[in-house]
C-alpha cells in the first residue's frame, strides 16, 4: 500500500479524527508570524520569541526529518460552567490534552514504525516550537479562519492538533476540506476585549485566554470587567462560529474533572497550594498555578457579585499569601461593593478594602487598593 495512505489509516486506527501530510519545511505563515512577534502581539509568550528560528524552519528540530504527519483530535462538547456560573474553556474541563494527544502520538509513532516501516521521530503537541495551524493548513487538515484557528466542516474549531516528524518523504495532502469564513465576522464582533486587530490578527495582550492561562502577573485593570464570567480561557470566538455548531458531543473522550464538576469561583479563590497541587493533577487548569487561578476567580467574583463572593474576597484581601491575589481581590471587592444589594453590605466590603489599603504588607498592593477605593479601573 502507498505509505502515505497507510500512515493516514494508522492515524485513524489510533483514534485521531483528522490526519494529513505536509512537507517539513518553513510554514506558509512564517513571515506573518515574524511580523506578529515584531509587533509584540505575543504578550508574555517569550518562548515563541526564543524559538523564532526553529519555528521559522522546523527542519532545525530534526535535520533528518522530511515530512510532517499532522493529526487532529476532536473535543467538541457542551458549554462548561462551574456551580456559581464561572466558566471554563470547554477543552479544559477534563483530562489534559497534552497527555492524551502525546500518548496517542507515541502509539502512532510505534505503529508507523512496526506496521508501515516508516521512520517516525519527534512528536509535538501545542507547546513545541512548531507553527501548528500553519502546517496543519498546509496538510489540508482544515482551513484557516479570521479567528486565527483552523476550522473543519464537521468539528468547527473544536479539535486539538499534534504532529509527528517523519524521516520519510511522503506526498503532501494539501487540499483542505471545502469551507471558508466568507463574509462572516462574528468572532471579530463578539470578542469581549476587542482582541483582533484585523481578521486573522490576534493581539494576545488583550485576549482573555492568554491572560487567564498564560499570564502569571497582573491582568491589566482596564480589561478585567470585560472578562465577565470567564475564569479559565474563553470560548467566545469559537462559540459564535457557525462552523462547528453541529459538531458531535464528545464529552466522554476527556471526561469532566472533579474540580470542574464540584468547583466554583468561590472555592477556587480559597484553595491553598497543597490542595491545588493535589486536586488539579492531570488537568489543564493547573497551568496558571494556584495564584493565577485564584486571581482569575477573584475577577469573576467582581464581575458576578454575590454575598458569598464578597465574603471570600474579604478573606483573600487579608489572608491570601500572594500579593497578586490580594491586589485582584481588592479590585473585585470594590466592584462587588458597587453592586451590593444593601448599603450595609456595600459598607462592609468597602471598610474591609480600606483597612487592607493601609495594612497590606506590600506597597504596590496598598497603592492598588487605594485606586480601587477611588473607583479607578
Ligand atoms: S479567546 Fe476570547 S478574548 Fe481571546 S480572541 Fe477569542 S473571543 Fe477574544
Ligand atoms: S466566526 Fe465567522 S469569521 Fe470567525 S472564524 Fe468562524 S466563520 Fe470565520
Amino acid at each position: 500500500m502507498d505509505p502515505r495512505q497507510r500512515a493516514l489509516e494508522l492515524a485513524r486506527e489510533v483514534g485521531f479524527d483528522l490526519a494529513g501530510v505536509a512537507p517539513l519545511a518553513p510554514p506558509p505563515d512564517a513571515a506573518r508570524f515574524d511580523a506578529w512577534l515584531d509587533a509584540g502581539r505575543h504578550a508574555g509568550l517569550d518562548y515563541l520569541e526564543r524559538n523564532r528560528d526553529r519555528i521559522a524552519d522546523p527542519r532545525a528540530l530534526d535535520p533528518r526529518g522530511k515530512s510532517l504527519l499532522v493529526v487532529g483530535l476532536a473535543h467538541s462538547r457542551a458549554p462548561v460552567a462551574l456551580a456559581d456560573g464561572a466558566r471554563v474553556a470547554r477543552y479544559a474541563a477534563g483530562r489534559d490534552y497534552h497527555n492524551v494527544v502525546g500518548r496517542m502520538l507515541r502509539k502512532l509513532a510505534r505503529r508507523l514504525r512496526e506496521d508501515a516501516g516508516l521512520r517516525a521521530g519527534r512528536g509535538v503537541v501545542d507547546a513545541g516550537p512548531v507553527l501548528e495551524r500553519s502546517h496543519a493548513a498546509a496538510a489540508g487538515v482544515g482551513f484557516p479562519s479570521k479567528a486565527t484557528n483552523l476550522l473543519h466542516p464537521r468539528f468547527g474549531p473544536w479539535f486539538f492538533l499534534g504532529e509527528l516528524i517523519l524521516e520519510d518523504e511522503l506526498e503532501p495532502t494539501p487540499t483542505p476540506p471545502a469551507g471558508s469564513c466568507g463574509t462572516c465576522t462574528a468572532c471579530l464582533d463578539a470578542c469581549p476585549t476587542d482582541a483582533f486587530d484585523a481578521p486573522g490578527v490576534l493581539d494576545a495582550r488583550r485576549c482573555i485566554s492568554y491572560h487567564t492561562i498564560e499570564n502569571r502577573g497582573e491582568v491589566p485593570r482596564e480589561l478585567r470587567a470585560s472578562f465577565g464570567e470567564w475564569l479559565f480561557g474563553c470560548d467566545v470566538c469559537s462559540e459564535v462560529c457557525p462552523w462547528g455548531h453541529d459538531a458531535p458531543d464528545l464529552a466522554e473522550r476527556f471526561g469532566v474533572h472533579d474540580e470542574v464538576a464540584g468547583g466554583s469561583a468561590v472555592r477556587w479563590l480559597e484553595l491553598d497550594e497543597g490542595t491545588f497541587a493535589e486536586r488539579f493533577v492531570g488537568s489543564p487548569l493547573k497551568r496558571p498555578r494556584r495564584a493565577g487561578l485564584a486571581r482569575n476567580a477573584a475577577i469573576v467574583l467582581g464581575n458576578r457579585p454575590t454575598a458569598a463572593g464578597r465574603e471570600v474576597l474579604l478573606r483573600a484581601l487579608s489572608f491570601d499569601p500572594s500579593p497578586l491575589v490580594r491586589e485582584t481581590a481588592g479590585w473585585a471587592l470594590a466592584r462587588a461593593a458597587d453592586a451590593a444589594p444593601s448599603a450595609a453590605a456595600a459598607a462592609r466590603a468597602r471598610d474591609g478594602l480600606a483597612r487592607a489599603a493601609t495594612a497590606d504588607p506590600d506597597d504596590d498592593v496598598r497603592a492598588a487598593h487605594a485606586r480601587s477605593l477611588e473607583g479607578s479601573p
